[in-house]
This record gives C-alpha cells, structure tokens and sequence, in this order.
C-alpha cells in the first residue's frame, strides 16, 4: 500500500498530514502528487470529495519557497465558498513550512484585499472575478507565479468565466506548471487544455469506484405533479441529518424552497442568483448543521465540501450522468456512507438508464420502510418492491406521532381550539437533540413573552425542532419576544408554522 512518503513528499509535509488526520492517500493524490513533484501539467477529473485539493496543494506547498516576497502560485476557483475551502485546506497543509495563503473574492472590499497582498502570500486562492479585477489594478502581479491550478474548470465554463481564464492564463509565465481540475469534459475546457497545458498527464478517478462503494441509491418513479408530496414523505421516512435537494434551475430552486418552508420545514435555498452574502448565510447554517435541508443547484452546490450530508435527493433527474456522480459525490465521503434518491419521470427513463450505465450499476427502487433494516452499503443498493400508493397514505396517517427529523410540520392542523380561540402555530428551531423538554419551552415562552402558561399549548418536541400553539393574537409578539432567547444553551428561532 502506498503511504504519503512514498509520493515523495517532505518531512515538513508529513508532519502537516499527521496534523490534519490524514493516513493514506486518496486515488487521485497518489497519482497526481508524483506527476506534479515531477513537474508534468496535469488534468485531473475528479469530483468534490475525492481529495483534490489535497492532490494539488501539497506539490504547490512543496514547491513554495517561504523566503520569496511574491506570489508562487495561483489557484483560481469558481465561487467564493470554493475560494474560502480551499484557503483553509492549503493553510492547514502549508502551516508547518510557514506558507501564506491569501484568499481573494467578490462580495467583499478589496482594500483588505489588496493590503494583504501587498504584505505578501505564497498562495493566492481567488475567484476568477477578484483577481481579474486585482490585476488590472496592479495588486495581484503573476511574474513569479510559477503553479497555477483551475480547480473546478467546468463550473468556470458554466459560469460565463472562461474567457477571464483564458487572459488571467495569458499573464502568467509560459514556463509555469498548469494543473487542471474539472469533473466534467465538455469541449469548451478541452479547448482550454490544448491551449494552456504542455503535455498534461490525464487522471482520472473512475466514477463507480467513488460512488456505488459508499452511497446507497435509489430510485423513485414520481409525476411532475406529485414530486412535492414525494419528497416530504422520503424525508419523513429517510430522517437524515442533513441533505441536499438537487434541482435544475433556480426557478425551481426557490419555488421548491418556498413549499418545503410553507410546510414548516427547516430548509434554505442555495443558488447562483441570490447575494453572495445570502449564500454564505446559507452555506453557514448548513455547515454548521443548523440547516437540515438545502435545496440547491448543481451550479451553487459544487465544489462544497459537507461531510455531514446523509443524503442527496435528485428532485430533478441530473441533466448528465457526469452531474449525477457529482452530486451524490456530496454523500459518502470519505470513510461514510450516503444514500442518493433520484426521482424520475415516467418519460425520463431513458435518462435513469444512461447513468445506470455510465455507473455500472442498476438503480433500486426506493420503498418507504427501507431505513429500518441494517445498512449493507458494501452489498450495493437494496432491492425493495415499488411503493403503492394506498400503503403510503396510510404510513403518512399514523406518522403523526414520528414526524421527521428534519422538519416537516404536519399538514396545516391548527391546533384544535377547545374555545373560541383562534390559535397559531409556531415552529421552535430545536428540539430533543438540544436537550430541550416542553417544560423548558413552556417556561422560556411565558417568562420572554410575558404570557400565561395557559396561553401555550400543542407543544411537541421533535429530534431537531418542536411545535407550540398560542394565541393567534398574540403569536407575532411571541416570535418576536422568544426569538434568539436561551434556552438550556440554545438559541431558540420561532416562526410561524406553514399552513
Ligand atoms: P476535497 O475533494 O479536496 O474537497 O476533499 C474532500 C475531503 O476529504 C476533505 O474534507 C479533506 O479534508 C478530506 N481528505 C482529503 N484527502 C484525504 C486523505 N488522504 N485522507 C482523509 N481525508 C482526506
């Protein structure tokens, strides 16, 4: 077995992975680390998870001399939460050495920037944007920049920046060491790759070996129409911890959002139209485990790095069988096991197959009731009869009791009023798992709202989040007298319960 000595790394470098827990190294680090040591370009086709960063960053921190005043390398990446992971990533492998990695990105001033630049930095880690824009302003200059990695390529693609590649490319040194990442190949990068890399060495990490080996995957058959009420009651039945909820467009994106949240879920939207700041408020939360369900496009997704997430919901079948590895690459990483639901139109059979063949593998059907048996992610994906439809109303009758973990209200239900009371029902944003009981909640309510504790009723604690009803004239006062109030250590969030 290779072990990272072997890939001709320093002791310095050896003693930055023993830092950051890494024992052995991942397929596409053994193979790109030697290539890059020996000074080949490269073109690295692997997905988010598969250690690329890694795989390119210790060459570069190898190669960084501490004592030179420029900047040695340049990674570019496509969005800012890119940008920012892989700063924290090449910091961790370069702290021993003594290497300075400067992140610059849209969305934030560049005074700061630039001042940081002007102090020095070994590494600069950029979006595409920022660091066009720092260099027609002087601040960023590449004359010794030596390495430079495109991480990402096709999202780049994707984004409308390729042109911006291709000059920032140009003002570099032409003897540099270009290493290319990308998990996809559409002509475009190839394009790019011809122009800009000198006899690169193609890695390629097979797909199924990512993929089938750790995530669990199945299939739903669903109508358009029906999608919504599929996807709650797959969340309901699956619990998870955290997953992402894939789908086509940003359109979609919100208006999926938006029912999940009518419903009282604790979900955020992620997509390429909103605020770099929405987006780094969302990425937050959902990092931070705070958020449960993210519904997301596969533009605004990639690149993240969330060991956390149990599941990947393909709501929208993937457009390609490349984008279908990588989204359910967002599960399983390393060392875990993930589950992939895809739902699929009657008419997008054909689409489900092509990745079934470009995966090696068949797809099951997903059954409600598949959580309770003992996970077998070495046997591959279980095989479960098709679900009828009478058998999940009824599962969704008597699931009252167990609702899911992250968050699904029950359907409208106002709680039953014994007088001429109008009440409102409120969501808290926490639940068992924070060690909280309905005393507690009870107690924390009336003592901020300065109500009588007869004025609370229906409080139900789930695992993450709980249920109470007041007053429905008194319920605005209440969300905001209790929000960001303490509760056994945790901050408590009220809002109103979707209809
Ligand atoms: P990346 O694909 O670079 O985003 O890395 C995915 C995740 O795997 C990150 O959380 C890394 O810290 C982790 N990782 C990368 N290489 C290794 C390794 N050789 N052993 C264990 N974890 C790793």
């Amino acid at each position: 077995m290779t072990n990272f000595a072997d890939l001709g790394l320093s002791e310095t470098t050896l003693e930055a992975l023993t830092n950051v827990g890494y024992s052995e190294p991942s397929p596409i680090q053994e193979q790109t680390i030697p290539a890059l040591l020996e000074g080949r370009d490269i073109i690295g086709q692997a997905q988010t998870g598969s250690g690329k960063t890694a795989a390119f960053g210790l060459p570069i921190i190898e190669y960084i001399d501490p004592d030179g005043p420029t900047a040695q390398a340049l990674v570019l990446t496509p969005t800012r939460e890119l940008c920012i992971q892989v700063t924290q990533a090449l910091r961790a492998y370069g702290e021993p050495k003594g290497v300075d990695v400067v992140a610059v990105f849209g969305g934030a001033p560049i005074k700061g920037q630039q001042a940081q630049l002007r102090d020095g930095g070994h590494i600069v880690v950029g979006t595409v944007g920022r660091v066009s824009d720092l260099m027609q302003r002087a601040s960023l200059i590449l004359h010794d920049c030596r390495f430079v990695v495109l991480d990402e390529a096709d999202e780049m693609l994707d984004l409308g920046f390729l042109e911006d590649v291709e000059k920032i490319l140009m003002q570099t040194p032409n003897g540099r060491q270009t290493a290319l990442f990308s998990a996809t190949m559409p002509p475009p990068i190839r394009k790019l790759a011809d122009r800009f890399l000198y006899e690169p060495e193609v890695i390629r990490v097979q797909a199924p070996t990512l993929t089938v080996d750790t995530v669990e995957q199945f299939q739903v058959e669903v109508d358009q129409k029906a999608k919504p009420d599929m996807l709650v009651e797959v969340l309901a039945e699956e619990k998870p911890t955290q997953a992402i909820v894939f789908v086509r467009t940003k359109v979609r994106c919100d208006q999926l959002y938006k029912r999940l949240r009518d419903r009282g879920m604790n979900v955020k939207a992620l997509h390429g139209d909103m605020s770099q700041g929405s987006r780094d408020g969302v990425m937050l939360g959902f990092k931070g485990g705070r958020v449960p369900i993210l519904v997301a496009t596969d533009v605004a997704a990639r690149g993240l790095d969330i060991s956390t997430v149990t599941h990947v919901i393909n709501y929208d079948v993937p457009s390609s069988p490349d984008v279908y590895v990588h989204r359910i690459g967002r599960t399983g990483r390393v060392g875990r096991s993930g589950r992939a639901i895809t739902f699929v139109e009657p008419r997008q059979k054909g689409e489900l197959e092509a990745i079934e063949k470009h995966i090696g593998a068949g797809i099951s059907p997903w059954a409600p009731g598949a959580t309770t048996e003992p996970a077998a992610v070495s046997e591959g994906p279980r095989r479960h009869d098709k679900p009828e439809v009478g058998r999940r109303r009824r599962r969704r009758s008597r699931s009252r009791e167990s609702e899911p973990a992250n968050g699904s209200s029950p359907d409208g239900g106002e709680a039953p009023a014994t007088d001429d009371t109008a009440w409102a029902k409120l969501v808290v944003s926490a639940g068992s798992a924070d060690g909280i009981e309905p005393a507690d909640l009870v107690r924390v309510v009336t003592a901020e709202a300065g109500i009588g504790g007869e004025e609370v009723r229906d409080v139900k604690i789930l695992e993450r989040f709980a249920f109470l009803s007041v007053p429905e004239d008194r319920a605005k006062g209440v969300v905001e007298a209790v929000s960001g109030a303490d509760c056994n250590g945790t901050r408590l969030e009220l809002e109103p319960a979707g209809r």
